[in-house]
């Protein structure tokens, strides 16, 4: 029988890459699933996540093609408004309500740097992260997911699957709200392994530690999780 670890040890998360990495495969492959895979600037990462909001990928994944074709420039989709937006991205669900997201967050950032473009935040963690979080309807996850795929800085966003995994694993206190999460762990995980984390553990989510009825007998995290009395 395993031994299994003890909530409140210190994560080895490069034990934690290698066991996910193994069990799941490569986090580059798994994240062709994402619309975050298919953008190219930093501001069509933002509205890509906007997209990916309390919906599944393979939806977020049809809204975001179907934007990409409809809008090659993202000021097309400012000009076609809020309704012609609403219906190309309909399959994302939510569609009125996000499409007056998208536009608000596209016109204050023309508004802020004249033009659709982020680039002006890219060199400084600190400013974007101040910037994107003060954005209507932009939360601490999109925001993160931003500063991580967009810029490249190692911000770990947490959502339901992965808010549920560090809570299993004894990674968080059991009450810790999503923000506090990625303030904590974020900074524990070697920068060079922060996307593929994230990328892994939300699959693991998927795959194994879903939230009810936990598949820990196969998880390949068994071995390191005190949660895996679930099972
Ligand atoms: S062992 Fe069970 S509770 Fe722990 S991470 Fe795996 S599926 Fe989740």
């Amino acid at each position: 029988m395993k031994k299994r670890k003890q909530a409140g040890n210190r994560p080895d998360f490069m034990k934690v890459h290698q066991l996910l990495t193994q069990s799941l495969g490569e986090a580059d492959k798994l994240h062709q699933s994402s619309p975050l895979a298919h953008c190219r600037t930093s501001l069509e990462i933002l509205v890509a996540t906007m997209l990916t909001q309390a919906t599944s990928d393979r939806n977020a994944l049809t809204a975001w093609h179907r934007f990409q074709k409809a809008y090659p420039r993202l000021e097309l989709a400012v000009e076609a408004g809020a309704d012609a937006l609403a219906e190309v991205i309909r399959p994302a669900g939510m569609a009125a309500q996000r499409s007056r997201a998208i536009l608000a967050v596209l016109n204050k950032v023309r508004e802020d740097f004249g033009d659709y473009s982020l680039d002006n935040l890219a060199d400084d963690p600190e400013r974007a992260w101040q910037y994107l979080t003060a954005l209507p309807g932009v939360g601490p996850k999109t925001a993160a997911c931003t500063m991580l795929f967009g810029f490249h800085h190692p911000f770990f966003p947490v959502d339901v699957h992965i808010e549920r995994i560090v809570k299993r694993m004894g990674w968080v206190q059991p009450k810790m709200p999503p923000a506090e999460i990625q303030a904590v762990i974020g900074p524990m995980i070697p920068a060079h392994i922060v996307a593929d984390l994230h990328i892994l553990l939300l699959n693991l989510g998927r795959k194994y530690c879903r939230p009810t009825r936990p598949d820990c007998a196969h998880c390949p995290l068994s071995g390191e999780c005190p949660g895996a009395e679930f099972a």
